[in-house]
């Protein structure tokens, strides 16, 4: 058994839904299928909550029917028969006819994630029933059934094993089954979500839970490449990672995972696939604890930092002091990514401020606080990248741009600076060049 997942643009179109079923026909190998939302629908969505919030019903009507026909004019491009259209479309217009009926709510958590999440209902229904039509028989299971994720952070695999065991066992045997991402419930048994991205994570919570033999995350890039592919050119995708590799990568920013997918396989050895849907012979990137290379992989960076400054004369050789100052942000639940220490001042980031004013306050009361925003991290991954005889050139940077804090030691897989979110595109590129394209001989 196989997990693969099939992200927004992959699923994106009608040409795309025709290039994933060649995939999933391409073995005979049982599979689970994650699916995303059409790529926008969940952005689309994420705007009708803000409809609701507002009580705008007129921009709620409008809403709902443009993602009704949206996904009618993908039937009518998938089906040519139109007495099956018309099934199809049924089904459509009863989850659009629920969407009107939660979206008359008022705003609440709850009415959020049950909006939010209707994309990969839609999608699944179609993409399901043309299988279906087509003669690729499988298997409809709603993710709602088993996802059953109390916390995000630290997912119950063996709750959603259970689970998932149990639904499989009701439901027709098929070497195919189709499932949405994104969705789950919490604890209390109410529809809830992940973070967005969150698809790529639904396949590993499944994976995991199933112990399947690999994850396939099938996206419109080529692997997970050495430096972001948006903003600069020629990157090229990194064969094999580490775990710890590509989890670095993917917390400070590298898109293409999201943060916490590696998580739930990591323990159980299951490598995870980066896979192109447009161009499935292409390598792509394995993700595994099978190859280690140490040396520099990849550079990532990861936008909406803040940086506090703390500082106090009372600091000088008071012991006790970092714990103080780490106990509001542990009781404010706000996680630290860089820190640097001198004798009077310390430095660190944040990236959820939600809580920033309460910590100020707290703070400003024995210390002197400034606050500065719009940073970015980026992060220089690879195993052993600090003994990396080449690294030393990326402190050249220090020569053009100005570079707020510096961390190097604190993993041996990861040196990170932090510069102002302006200057991030500028640094990708000058590391880039420094860094990879000198005929370097750093690892690969
Ligand atoms: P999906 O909708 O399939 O989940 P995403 O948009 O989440 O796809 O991720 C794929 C995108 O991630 C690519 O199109 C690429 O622009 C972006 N990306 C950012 N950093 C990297 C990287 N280091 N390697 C590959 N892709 C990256
Ligand atoms: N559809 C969700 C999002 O856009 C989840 C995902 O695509 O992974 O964030
Ligand atoms: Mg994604």
């Amino acid at each position: 058994m196989k997990v693969l997942k099939f992200g927004g643009t992959s699923v994106g179109s009608v040409e795309n839904l025709k290039k994933v079923k060649e995939i999933l026909i391409s073995d005979h190998e049982d599979k689970i299928v994650v699916c995303s939302a059409m790529a926008g629908v969940t952005d689309t969505l994420v705007r009708l909550v803000e409809n609701i919030k507002f009580n705008d019903t007129d921009a709620i009507t409008r809403n709902l029917h443009k993602l009704e026909q949206k996904h009618f004019d993908v039937i009518d491009a998938l089906i040519d028969d139109e007495e099956l259209q018309n099934v199809l479309k049924r089904g459509i217009t009863a989850t659009i006819t629920e969407m009107f009926e939660v979206s008359s709510q008022p705003y609440s958590k709850s009415v959020n994630s049950k909006i939010i999440t209707y994309g990969e209902t839609l999608l699944t229904f179609i993409f399901s029933g043309y299988l279906n039509i087509i003669g690729v028989a499988n298997v409809l299971l709603d993710a709602k059934e088993f996802m059953y994720v109390d916390s995000v952070e630290n997912p119950n695999i063996e709750r959603v094993k259970h689970r998932l065991e149990q639904v499989l066992s009701t439901r027709p045997k098929s070497s195919i089954y189709i499932t949405q991402g994104f969705v789950c419930k919490d604890s209390e048994g109410q529809i809830s979500h992940l973070n967005r991205g969150g698809s790529d994570y639904t396949a590993t919570i499944i994976g995991s839970a199933l112990q399947v033999s690999e994850v396939q995350i099938w996206t419109d890039i080529d692997g997970l490449h050495n430096n972001d592919p948006r903003y600069v050119d020629e990157t090229r995708p990194i064969a094999r990672l580490t775990y710890d590799e590509a989890a670095e990568l993917a917390y400070f920013g590298a898109k293409i995972l999201h943060p916490q997918t590696v998580s739930p396989v990591v323990t159980k050895n299951i490598p995870v696939l980066l896979k192109n849907t447009f161009d499935p012979e292409a390598l792509g990137t394995t993700i595994s604890n099978a190859y280690h290379t140490k040396g520099l992989k990849a550079i990532s960076a990861k936008d909406g930092i803040t940086a506090i400054k703390i500082k106090s004369n009372r600091m000088l050789m008071a012991h006790g002091y970092l714990r103080r100052i780490f106990e509001v942000f542990d009781h404010y639940q706000t996680s630290i990514d860089m820190i640097t220490t001198s004798e009077i001042a310390i430095s660190l980031t944040i990236d959820n401020t939600s809580n920033l004013d309460k910590i100020v306050k707290e703070i400003e009361a024995y210390a002197e606080i400034t606050v500065e925003q719009d940073h970015s991290i980026i992060c220089i991954v690879g195993e052993a990248v600090i003994n990396d005889k080449n690294s030393y050139k990326l402190f050249e940077i220090l020569n053009y741009i100005p570079v707020r804090m510096v961390s190097y030691g604190g993993s041996n897989n990861n040196i990170s600076i932090l510069v102002d979110t302006k200057d991030k595109i500028p640094s990708l590129r000058f590391l880039n060049e420094k860094l990879f394209q000198t005929n370097n001989e750093m690892a690969l």
